[in-house]
């Protein structure tokens, strides 16, 4: 599905996860994320393309990703970039009990601190969070949901379609999601530079989380 639907029963139930930025930003902004890096080639492509439209971002890392990639991880933050948490192994948390996930989430946490910096958030892979992870977490760390999911990740998936849905859907304050992995990146070498092309020339800022 192209158009995020976003589940108000969620937001009832975790009334913290953020779906959109809240910071009150005076300017157009927007949120480019990218999820399940740092991949080499990938993350470069990526961080080429965000120079290029001048566009800052956040990288929501997989800790063993950084751990094999630490000069990417940093050349991330070299150029202005953010990172946020995604688990050391991008765990599921509906598949671990909350101490298993916490703990998933501490060692991400410890090779972000490793790289000299904070984390500014976190992102559940997949997306799912339950109550005893969501009531532990959320004591730690920001999470950070979205309001646009570009659907990069299915193959199946009409890049067309996604530039549509990305017009339409687009406002002040959204958080967009992307993957920089192999699986997505067929889909999003298509769809990126027109987005941000797009984003562009509508005058939306590209900020960090
Ligand atoms: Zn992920």
């Amino acid at each position: 599905m192209l158009i995020n639907e976003i589940s108000k029963i969620l937001k009832y139930i975790f009334p913290k996860l953020m779906w959109k930025n809240n910071k009150l930003e005076i300017e157009k902004t927007i949120y480019l994320t990218f999820d399940d890096g740092p991949t080499p080639e990938i993350t470069n492509y990526v961080l080429d393309l965000l120079t290029k439209y001048n566009a800052k971002a956040t990288f929501f890392c997989i800790g063993n990703n950084i751990k094999s990639n630490r000069e990417l991880a940093q050349q991330i933050l070299k150029n202005g970039h953010k990172i946020g948490n995604h688990t050391m192994n991008h765990v599921n948390c509906w598949h671990v009990n909350a101490n298993e996930f916490f703990n998933e989430y501490q060692l991400c946490e410890n090779e972000i601190n490793s790289l000299g910096t904070n984390s500014v958030g976190f992102r559940p892979p997949y997306g799912r969070i339950n109550r005893f992870v969501y009531r532990k977490l959320i004591h730690y760390t920001p999470i950070y949901m979205w309001s646009f999911i570009s659907g990069d990740y299915n193959r199946k998936n009409n890049p067309n379609t996604i530039l549509k849905s990305a017009k339409k859907n687009i406002r002040h304050g959204s958080i967009l999601i992307f993957h920089d992995s192999k699986k997505a990146f067929p889909i999003l070498s298509i769809i990126l530079e027109p987005i941000l092309e797009y984003c562009s020339q509508n005058n939306f800022q590209f900020k960090t989380l």
